[in-house]
């Protein structure tokens, strides 16, 4: 219900040096320096910093944050909140939403006085097995990301990615191929799409890989049959398919592996100066963030008449919703992009 003096969320969400503050809450949406009280969108490493004194987020965001930074760095007090259950901070009504982003992901839907902002930490709306679906929450301020915010992102269906995957496995039966995908999300949704396209042979993990899908198995996401790389020989290797981090992909550990195929699952793999940069012969367009028309076709559901953005290409999505009269306001926050998709240029391995 609208007050009559319903106030703006500009009012009582403020753009601070730590982060998106909620003043009537006393609480930071995923701040970049410890503070007293954080709500935490999902456990990528620029949204889910060490050290908070309280933390509320999904109970598997705060399980993998605590397999990721172990068990006192994750939060002195650590809050679970299941999806959609509303519960009052200071003056404020807060309830988490699922993003579609990775495992335990949320978006955070703020209300005070009859104005509400939701805070969509990182999403996409391409279904993904490993995760639940995005759910759009109405609102008068929606923040949002902006990671693949140019026309020229558009990913194409993930299904159609691991198929050339799987042919150029059957073209190449010699050959390994090395894969490259974040540990938190990205790793696992390539698995569970293998998976889906009936690839149940076992699926080789580079020793970083092996924590975080332990703990998706754990979590109720299945992943099938997965070894270690590193210990088995180069002969079980041959015509198999390895996940590593991507920045492990093009070093002395992918040479060992019998021929590899250089593969790399990103967003970023549309842009082909990149793949050719870094030494990928087989680019996978996957990606857990929104392109450019789920950006704005999610800024139409949800019906905001303003939208802050946030890591990424702020200038051209608030030129393209001004089209259609949506206010944008770029919130140049410091310490985002993605740990899992904002690939620097140099010092991949981050
Ligand atoms: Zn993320
Ligand atoms: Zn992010």
């Amino acid at each position: 219900m609208k007050h009559f003096d319903t106030p703006h969320p500009e009012a009582w969400l403020r753009v601070l040096p730590d982060g998106l503050f909620c003043e009537p809450g006393g609480f930071y949406v995923d701040p970049v320096r410890p503070v007293d009280r954080a709500v935490i969108t999902h456990a990528h490493a620029d949204h889910a910093r060490p050290g908070h004194a309280h933390v509320l987020a999904s109970a598997e965001t705060l399980a993998i944050m605590r397999v990721r930074m172990g068990v006192d760095r994750a939060g002195t007090v650590q809050q679970e909140q299941p999806y959609g259950q509303v519960l009052t901070i200071g003056e404020v009504r807060v309830w988490l939403q699922p993003a579609g982003h990775v495992l335990g992901a949320a978006q955070v839907a703020m209300e005070w006085r009859g104005s509400r902002a939701v805070v969509s930490g990182d999403y996409k709306r391409a279904p993904d097995p490993t995760c639940a679906p995005f759910e759009p929450i109405p609102c008068d301020v929606f923040v949002t990301e902006a990671t693949f915010a140019l026309p020229v992102f558009r990913h194409p269906p993930p299904e159609a990615e691991i198929a050339k995957l799987l042919a150029s496995v059957a073209l190449f039966p010699e050959r390994t191929h090395v894969v490259g995908a974040y540990a938190l999300g990205k790793c696992q949704r390539v698995i569970a799409l293998l998976r889906r396209a009936g690839w149940d042979r076992p699926i080789y993990l580079h020793g970083a890989q092996m924590p975080l899908c332990a703990e998706y198995e754990r979590l109720g996401v299945p992943l099938g049959d997965l070894r270690p790389a590193t210990v088995a020989n180069k002969a079980d290797l041959a015509g198999a398919i390895v996940i590593a981090p991507p920045g492990a992909i093009a070093d002395r550990w992918a040479r060992r592996l019998a021929e590899p195929v250089v593969c790399l699952a990103s967003g970023w793999m549309r842009v082909r100066q990149r793949a050719r940069s870094r030494g990928v012969e087989l680019p996978l367009v996957i990606s857990d963030h929104a392109d450019w028309d789920e950006l704005n076709a999610t800024v139409d559901e949800v019906g905001a008449p303003e939208i802050w953005v946030t890591h990424g290409r702020e200038e051209a999505l608030i030129h393209e919703v001004a089209k259609r009269g949506v206010r944008g306001r770029a919130l140049r926050l410091l310490g985002y992009g993605d740990e899992e998709e904002d690939l620097p240029a140099q010092g991949e391995a981050a």
